[in-house]
């Protein structure tokens, strides 16, 4: 058996593994590389190995960095079947559509506004993929649920289990067929922190003979949540209650606008706050809300409870999802009083800059940043204290407070993640750590070493050929 790393090896995007083993090859995971100048063209050039080889994929989760080339693998020729679970499937619906409509625009503007480097390279730029080929590659998903035995091939077996990061995340354990026995590959997709709002803790399991672990956050210890929520409510209180503005917080979509949703319903219940008016500006952030109010049987207890307080206290909390522009652009107007929530999560794109604007330049409003701010974005500008920032062409000064919250991380930290690994019986024959940037996973499979007593851990080079026996 043979296995690939064909992105996330050494970095936390692009995750995509190939398996070869007796009777076939299959795919775990499809990602799209994001960050970077050189981003778009590895997308281009990811996919460049014999497609037709592949049997079936197997897909972790909904996040783009693990499902984004889905679309591109489906229009270069792909025609087997793709397996998530239901609440994946319902998720990427949205997702690969709308990551098929920035495609489709981006080479847009590519072609119609840098007119010089158009002359030069002489012909139109064309996006990664459109939306009629995402379109395309939604059919051929098979969504099964958790715990569910799959036989997707002769001499494979597969399970998909609560991997606790997004709604319908999963970690996977494949049995393949091997001269006549059988080995255990665990692939532990992204791993979610055990005991964080909205969704169940991760399951664990028990047996692996090869091991593929994700280490986004393999060299730290999360902030306690305790003190996340006191941080929380000091900003909301100071700029709600005392100064009179707005609170703006930038928020991914998928996951982390839900959480929060959650911890402000839960100050509010927890008389912490009098009251609070949140605005969802984000039309996926409203879609994935939706699936997840679909998916209440993926919830833990405490979230199943709070949404039924939150349903009689509309007085004291209240959620008003915009879709329309008009809508949203009314908003600006509104001068105090409002959470609003709103994507990109790192101010890169979407309404948030709009909201920025109108509210960087205003000392009684603040802006409170929760999620991974990358080198080189907007957000990232913000947390490490610029005066000045560019919108829309135009400097605005920042005189808004920006709080930096941490403790809200969709990744499991270094404690966690060894904690996940210490369920296992027996150390698996081969342990591959993935999906961190270097730092996160030599530090990480150091940790593996010392605490666990592991033999040692390799980070797989990307593209390189690992046989297994
Ligand atoms: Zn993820």
């Amino acid at each position: 058996m043979e296995l690939t790393f064909l992105g996330a090896a050494g970095e936390v995007t692009g995750s995509c593994t190939r398996v070869r083993h007796e009777g076939g090859c299959f795919l775990v995971d499809c990602g799209l590389f994001q960050g970077g100048r050189s981003a778009p063209l590895r997308n281009m050039r990811a996919l460049d190995f014999a497609l037709r080889d592949i049997d079936f994929v197997l897909l972790t989760h909904a996040h783009l960095d693990h499902s984004g080339l889905l679309p591109r693998l489906v229009a270069l020729g792909y025609k087997g079947p793709i397996y998530a679970t239901r609440a994946t499937v319902d998720l990427l619906g949205v997702m690969l559509l709308d990551a098929a409509h920035i495609q489709e625009k981006e080479a847009e503007w590519a072609n119609r506004h840098d007119r010089a480097r158009h002359a030069r390279r002489g012909w139109d730029v064309a996006p990664l993929y459109t939306v009629e080929q995402a379109r395309l590659s939604l059919s051929r998903l098979r969504a099964i649920d958790y715990d569910e035995g799959l036989e997707p091939h002769k001499g494979v077996r597969c399970r998909f289990r609560d991997a606790g990061h997004i709604l319908g995340s999963s970690f996977i354990e494949v049995d393949v067929a091997m001269g006549g026995a059988t080995r255990r590959i665990v692939f532990s997709g992204d791993l979610g922190q055990p005991l964080r709002p909205v969704l169940r803790d991760p399951e664990v399991t028990e047996r692996a003979d090869i091991l593929c672990i994700e280490s986004t956050y393999g060299n730290r210890a999360h902030r306690q949540m305790a003190q996340t929520l006191d941080e929380l409510t000091v900003a909301l209180h100071q700029t709600l209650v005392h100064d009179g503005g707005n609170v703006i917080i930038p928020a991914f979509a998928v996951g982390r606008t839900q959480e929060l949703l959650f911890v402000l319903a839960d100050l509010v219940r927890s008389g912490r706050i009098d009251r609070l008016q949140v605005v969802v500006d984000s039309p996926m952030a409203s879609a994935a809300t939706a699936l997840t109010v679909k998916h209440e049987d993926l919830w833990d207890a405490e979230t199943r409870e709070l949404y039924r307080w939150a349903q009689h206290n509309s007085d004291r909390f209240s959620v008003r999802f915009v879709q329309d522009v008009e809508e949203s652009i009314a908003l600006n107007g509104c001068r105090g009083g409002l959470v609003i929530l709103s994507a990109s999560g790192m101010c890169e794109a979407g309404r948030i800059k709009h909201h920025l604007r109108y509210n960087l330049d205003r000392r009684e409003c603040s802006i409170v940043m929760v999620g991974f701010q990358a080198a080189g974005t907007l957000g990232r500008r913000l947390v490490d204290g610029a005066r000045y920032v560019t919108l829309f062409g135009e400097r605005i000064p920042v005189r808004a407070r920006i709080h930096t919250i941490g403790g809200l991380s969709a990744h499991a930290d270094q404690p966690a993640l060894l904690a996940w690994l210490g369920h296992l019986h027996q150390p698996p024959r081969k342990t591959f750590v993935v999906h961190g940037e270097m730092a996160a996973a030599t530090t990480f499979a150091a940790a593996i070493q010392s605490a666990l007593g592991w033999p040692e851990p390799v980070i797989p080079e990307p593209g390189k050929v690992y046989a297994l026996h």
